[in-house]
């Protein structure tokens, strides 16, 4: 446990790392692509964005609203949010998949096997 983690990996290179040790080759923040994912996978047409839970509002327990400014992040927050909602439509109407991994659900231990079926399931079609 004390090698995975690390305190200087983000989420995105502990998805990047994992997905390149199990033989997936990728692209980095690709700007060709509406909201420009974290990973792009394009030999599975796949769009992965690792998002952390304050900036895209997760209803988890990382999500806390500030307690001051609320005037200036509310707005905020709720534009990223749908910001979000709008490319991933962009992208599925391009044919892409998207998968939205969470900062939370990397950190936890069981998370990249429940990633590797969630990529298996995509890569199928
Ligand atoms: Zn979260």
């Amino acid at each position: 446990m004390s090698n995975i983690r690390s305190k200087d990996t983000t989420p995105e290179e502990r998805v990047r790392k994992y997905l390149f040790s199990q033989g997936f080759r990728y692209r980095k923040n690709d700007k060709r692509y509406p909201g420009h994912p974290d990973i792009v996978l394009p030999k599975y047409k796949t769009a992965i964005f690792v998002n952390g839970c304050f900036w895209h509002m997760h209803g988890c327990k990382e999500f806390v609203l500030p307690k001051s400014n609320l005037d200036y992040w509310l707005p905020k927050l709720q534009r990223n949010k749908v910001r979000d909602e709008e490319n991933n439509a962009k992208l599925k109407e391009m044919g892409w998949n998207v998968i939205v991994l969470w900062e939370c659900e990397v950190k936890d231990i069981n998370f990249f096997q429940k990633l590797e079926k969630t990529i298996s399931s995509v890569s199928i079609r």
